[in-house]
């Protein structure tokens, strides 16, 4: 059997990732592969590393891009910073902290886990007082939770965990290149992120950036890093100083990774940041003229991913799978609590502009409508609009 030829509808990606690509990465993804130690790509590898440490805010030496997905970035984190005896901590207050807890716990260490109701974000003090009490090795913890839309901030935690010598490990796969992030700044220890969010890039890459402590803390080490693929160590080797082979690099992807951070500094940090920030505000305005309300408390609700409850008596999959089939439209449903009652809107780098924001409103007041909500017609486009006016 042969498959024919590949085709697919196009459409709007406005879940929680992937996104969809800049068309100009799409394009730099077609430029002709060249060998993994050629001169001309080492040199695109030093492009993408200085690319990316102005993009994650940091002057670390130790970063680059983990040849695989967000959450091998969360796994090279805890693998390489955690040994059996260790102790660490880890807040969940949705899906991927939730994550962060069972991928602790395969490495042996001690793991202690604090929950917050999913769709809240966890008080500074609450955290202050669990860090001066344990002093653990590490702390585990997500900036902005995708499955539940909360932000969580990260003001003092830097500074404490520094005092207490604990690593501050982030997960930023849905922050980077959305919301503000300045590694250096905040003292976080070991982040990760992901090239199919904020950055517009199709999946497949982990950026990811050690302090000068985390490292200290990797070369301490006991013991081997319970993962081959995922030692820093020898990874190191290849991205840091004598690129000596250890698995072969992803040229495509790197070449997208350079093409999409190009597109973030060129934008400016700022500029990103506070295009995000109107577009939700509009996306927010129009939503809730549709009689939809975001599950977290204003004040941590993340522009780039808007999550909402499903009006009482309004079905999910049929909904959703209605957006999908009559208008391209691709939206998230509920992880874990939230499964079968939340929306998730994402409106990620590339797609976080106002011709989402309408046409996400105009297909869900269709949709709502259809499945028997009173929406009067036009309102969530109407509310949008004067919100981008304002
Ligand atoms: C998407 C996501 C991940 C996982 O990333 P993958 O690229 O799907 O492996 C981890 N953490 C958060 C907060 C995410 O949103």
């Amino acid at each position: 059997m042969i498959a024919s030829q590949l085709t697919p509808r196009s459409r709007l990606l406005l879940g929680p990732g992937p996104c969809d690509a800049h068309p100009r990465v799409l394009t730099a993804m077609t430029t002709p592969l060249l060998g993994h130690l050629d001169p001309q790509f080492l040199e695109i590898m030093t492009e993408t590393q200085s690319m990316m440490r102005e993009v994650f805010g940091t002057n670390n030496r130790l970063t680059f891009p983990i040849s695989a997905t967000g959450m091998a970035g969360m796994e090279t984190c805890l693998v390489n910073l955690l040994e059996p005896d260790d102790t660490v901590v880890v807040c969940a207050k949705g899906f991927f902290g939730a994550r962060m807890i069972d991928v602790a716990e395969r490495t042996g260490a001690r793991v202690i886990a604090l929950h917050q109701p999913w769709g809240q974000a966890f008080d500074l003090n609450h955290l202050r007082e669990v860090l001066k009490r344990e002093r653990p090795k590490a702390f585990g913890i997500v900036q902005a939770e995708t499955s539940t839309g909360v932000h969580q901030s990260l003001e003092g935690l830097g500074k404490l965990c520094q005092e207490l010598g604990t690593l501050l490990i982030v997960d930023c796969v849905t922050s980077l290149g959305c919301t503000p992030l300045k590694v250096d700044d905040l003292k976080i220890d070991a982040a990760f992120s992901c090239s199919q969010k904020g950055l517009g890039c199709p999946p497949g890459l982990s950026p990811l950036t050690f302090s000068d402590r985390a490292v200290a803390a990797l070369k301490a080490r006991k013991s081997k890093v319970r993962s081959w693929y995922l030692d820093l160590t020898m990874i190191e080797s290849y991205w840091g100083g004598d690129r000596s082979y250890h698995h072969t690099a992803p040229i495509s992807m790197i070449y997208a990774l350079r093409e999409g951070l190009r597109i973030v500094l060129e934008e400016g940090l700022e500029a990103r940041w506070a295009r995000h920030f109107r577009n939700h505000v509009a996306l927010k305005a129009g939503l809730e003229a549709l009689g939809l309300n975001y599950i977290a408390a204003p004040g941590c609700q993340l522009p780039q991913l808007n999550a909402v409850h499903i009006p009482a008596g309004i079905e999910d999959i049929p909904n959703r799978k209605r957006m999908l089939i009559d208008f391209d439209i691709e939206i998230g449903g509920g992880l874990g609590d939230f499964k079968g009652k939340a929306w998730r809107i994402g409106l990620m780098g590339y797609n976080s502009k106002p011709s989402s924001v309408f046409q996400v409103l105009a297909a869900l007041e269709t949709v709502l409508r259809g499945a028997g909500l009173k929406v009067a017609a036009g309102s969530g486009v109407a509310a949008a609009e004067v919100a981008y006016g304002n």
